[in-house]
């Protein structure tokens, strides 16, 4: 694959920002990439792991020269980060980022950067949860989707620049209107995570009455909640806070099928509970027949031979 832009900037070298790296690296899309991050401890683990042709010590450094910055850091600091990148920026330069809320990126980081730079924003749906520079692996973006929110008017040539970048490091890329990002995030990433961190915050309250057989019995479904659960508190009280009004509509809808379901238990209505169960097998399903996620049984999991 040919070479797509000749110097790339990430700042913030986290999951995102190491797994974006590996994949360029991988298929060679960019001449340099130079990086930077907050503390000086995430800068000089990726030197030792080689994470970036050049880490520097200040964001001016890293975006001297890019013709693109990728800001990967968490919702909520991107319009400061923005507002100090800004005087650095090269001309004619590309700023996208991987910001999980789009509205409210867009907002927060458009005001700060100069008419002379061309700013695409995005997101990959991408992730684990895990989180730092030694988190990242080159296939992460593999057949999976990232969505760019371009501003109207943005220059068709950054957009598809960007979306070359995209492509190379295997992702399937679409354009999408921030708002309805926001919503259909709300609906698949944000509401499920709040949900999550609920159910396992409760079993943590009941694991003091039931003496630890919430751990021990986890695999009966638990412990999939818990995966979700564990991802990184910055990031996801930022998705909360930023993306406030698609969340809490998804919760409101949320909340009424919960009392619709909790009714049907409490009537004995079981052909409602096996119809709904029914419509949500099938949407699995779908998932699995997108390519999204694997047919395997309990996903993958290894069995140890009993
Ligand atoms: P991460 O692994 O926690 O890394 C975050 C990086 O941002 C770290 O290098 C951190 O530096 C840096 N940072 C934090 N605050 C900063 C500040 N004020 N100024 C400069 N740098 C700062 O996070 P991630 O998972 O890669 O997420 C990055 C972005 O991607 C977020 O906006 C998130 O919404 C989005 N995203 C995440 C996922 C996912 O599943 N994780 C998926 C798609 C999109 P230090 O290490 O020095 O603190």
């Amino acid at each position: 694959m040919s070479v797509i832009y000749d110097r790339v900037a990430l700042i913030g070298l986290g999951l995102i920002a190491s797994s974006l790296f590996w994949a360029i690296k991988r298929g060679g899309l960019v001449g340099e990439v130079t990086g930077y991050a907050r503390s000086a401890e995430t800068r000089d683990t990726a030197r030792r792991i080689g994470l970036c042709d050049r880490v520097c010590d200040s964001m001016a450094d890293a975006v001297d020269g890019a013709d693109l910055v990728i800001l990967a850091v968490p919702v909520g600091v991107m319009g400061a980060v923005a507002a100090e990148i800004a005087p650095a920026l090269k001309p004619g330069a590309t700023v996208t980022d991987v910001g999980s809320v789009k509205r409210d990126v867009i907002d927060t980081v458009a005001p700060h950067l100069p008419d002379t730079v061309h700013f695409v924003p995005g997101h990959p749906l991408a992730g684990t949860e895990h989180s730092g520079p030694e988190s990242g692996f080159a296939e992460l973006f593999d057949d999976r989707w990232c969505l760019l929110v371009p501003p109207d008017g943005t220059d068709p040539a950054a957009i598809a620049r960007l979306r070359a970048l995209w492509e190379g490091v295997g992702s399937n890329v679409e354009e999408m209107d921030a708002d309805h990002h926001d919503l259909v995030l709300a609906v698949t990433s944000h509401a499920p995570h709040l949900i999550a961190y609920t159910m396992v915050g409760v079993a943590d309250d009941l694991r003091r009455v039931t003496d630890s057989e919430v751990i021990k019995y986890s695999a009966a479904g638990f412990r999939d909640f818990t995966r979700i659960a564990a991802s990184d508190p910055t990031m996801w009280r930022d998705v909360f806070l930023t993306n406030k009004d698609a969340t809490l509509e998804i919760l409101g809808r949320f909340t009424e099928e919960l009392f619709a379901l909790q009714r049907a238990i409490r009537t004995g209505d079981g052909a409602h509970l096996h119809d709904y169960f029914t419509r949500t097998r099938a949407i699995r399903r779908g998932i699995i027949e997108a390519g999204q996620d694997t047919d395997a049984p309990d996903f993958g999991r290894v069995k140890k031979p009993s």
